[in-house]
């Protein structure tokens, strides 16, 4: 659940990004978040992941208090949450299964659990003849599957994605869509943040629009090719789109298997990090356009989960 009360932020500069915002989204909901440049929707995504502190108001992510919450707790935090962005992220000397086992072995996850768990998401997002490839062999879109199956693997209660569809040939953003609506249909919660009004006219749901730092429209909306027919009652009646996802065999398959949460594991998290990469050669996070500070292999755990977030340590607001 995500819930901002009465929030403000205003940066250092003296400009108001967020002017007193109050929003609600349940668990289980998918909410696009719309706006033009400026509006304010990075802002509030900073705010969801505790990358900036509200300047004034209350932010409530999972259950997470994020005014009080101690910076020692923003990992375990951010564990349950699933980030998808516009660019990607994966690491390019990595396989498919490799980027995606990748987090799991981070936070200690079982061998067991993760040989178990990372074909059941490839299977999820429908790359399972991909399993073996490396970002550079995949197209935009198989990228951005990769990077959905990433989010969930840690079975994240929340998915934020950022623009996902941003770097993706436009037929093949609704397949993206339909993917994270197929998703959201097993019970993740989902906020997606899109400029992009043909996906969000055809899909329809519910549609949070920021502009200059406000909510102005909050509905939800059936989608309906071009038309949009405003829709109040169908909260009510339990309205839901239909994901006809080309996955959704395999979802069903995919969710019958049993996977167990994860319990302590014999090695430790620095091991499995080492064993996963290539004799310590420095790495880059693909297409995130810089590289981290540190090389990849020198990162503890919580950094490298930081680096894959696009945790940013400078900036915010005050
Ligand atoms: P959007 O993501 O909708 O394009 P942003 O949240 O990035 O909007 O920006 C909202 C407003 O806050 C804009 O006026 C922007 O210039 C300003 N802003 C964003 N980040 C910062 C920052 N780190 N410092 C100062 N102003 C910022």
């Amino acid at each position: 659940m995500v819930e901002l009360k009465n929030v403000s932020v205003t940066y250092s500069t003296g400009v108001d990004a967020l002017n007193n915002v109050s929003l609600k989204i349940n668990d289980g909901d998918f909410a696009f978040v719309v706006g033009s440049s400026g509006a304010g929707k990075s802002t509030m995504i900073k705010l969801l992941l505790k990358e900036i502190d509200a300047t004034s108001g209350v932010v409530t992510v999972n259950g997470y208090n994020l005014n009080k919450l101690r910076k020692r707790k923003i990992p375990e935090f951010r564990r349950t949450l699933g980030f998808v962005f516009q660019d990607f992220r994966l690491i390019p000397s990595m396989t498919v299964y490799e980027n995606i086992a990748f987090v799991l072995r981070v936070i200690d996850a079982p061998i067991k659990y993760i040989r178990k768990r990372v074909p059941y998401v490839i299977s999820l997002v429908g790359l399972h003849s991909k399993t073996n490839s490396y970002p550079d062999e995949l197209s935009g879109g198989e990228k951005q599957r990769v990077a959905i199956a990433r989010a969930l693997v840690n079975d994240p209660k929340l998915i934020i994605a950022d623009e996902p569809t941003g770097n993706i040939d436009p037929e093949l953003s609704y397949e993206i869509v339909e993917l994270l609506k197929s998703i959201n249909d097993q019970g993740t919660t989902i906020l997606m943040v899109t400029h992009e009004h043909d996906l969000v006219r055809h899909f329809g749901g519910r549609i949070i629009n920021i502009t200059g730092g406000e909510i102005v429209f909050d509905e939800v909306m059936l989608g309906a090719g071009d038309d949009l027919i405003s829709d109040q009652e169908s909260i009510q009646y339990g309205y839901a789109l239909e994901a006809a996802s080309p996955d959704s065999e395999a979802l069903q398959a995919a969710s019958a298997i049993d996977s167990p949460a994860p319990q302590k594991p014999e090695n430790s998290a620095d091991a499995l990090v080492d064993a996963i990469l290539k004799d310590g050669e420095e790495q880059e996070l693909l297409g995130a356009g810089e590289t981290p500070d540190i090389p990849i292999d020198q990162m503890t755990p919580d950094e490298v989960i930081a680096a894959i977030s696009g945790e940013k340590t400078s900036g915010g607001a005050e």
